[in-house]
């Protein structure tokens, strides 16, 4: 059945706000999901902003495969992000480990990309965030490793339906 999961991310602008003015969120969310189609619970899922299939990375027996997710909404204000998700479900059990599939992971896990331009060095830049970090964390800029956004919380997933 079709369902859907929220995914709300905020990051704190730093003191030296010199970065901010060319940072934004890049259309390209990693998602846990229990994926039916490899029959694996907790498969990275790549999705892409206007892509109608995401991406399974499975595991090294089946290799990646198209999975049905897509990006439903994709809503950015400066350092906030908020993102649906939709994917279809269906009930499993996973084919290697003891565990039934749930439509939200056991262990929610999502990767958010960040693009900004750094103004010292004018080259382009990407940066991520993820649920399992040490917070608080500082996202650095690789050209001249000014702090570009610190994340205090985790991104929330919950699912919506
Ligand atoms: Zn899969
Ligand atoms: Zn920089």
């Amino acid at each position: 059945m079709l369902r859907s999961l929220e995914i709300q991310a905020t990051l704190s602008t730093p003191s030296t706000p010199d970065h901010l003015p060319h940072l934004s969120w890049s259309p390209t969310i990693e998602l846990s999901l229990d994926c039916f189609v490899c029959v694996r619970v907790g498969r990275t899922t790549r999705l892409e902003r206007g892509a109608e299939q995401a991406i399974c990375s499975s595991d090294r027996d089946h290799g990646p495969h198209f999975a049905p997710a897509r990006i439903a909404e994709f809503d950015t204000a400066g350092t906030s992000l908020r993102a649906v998700v939709e994917f279809w479900w269906a009930p499993f059990h996973d084919a290697k480990r003891d565990t039934p599939a749930t439509p939200l992971s056991e262990a929610p896990w999502v990767r958010l990309h960040l693009a900004y331009q750094c103004p010292l060095h004018a080259a382009p830049g990407t940066a991520s965030t993820q649920t399992n970090l040490v917070r608080p964390t500082a996202l650095r800029c690789e050209h001249c490793a000014a702090v570009i956004a610190t994340s205090h919380e985790a991104p929330a997933i919950r699912l919506l339906g």
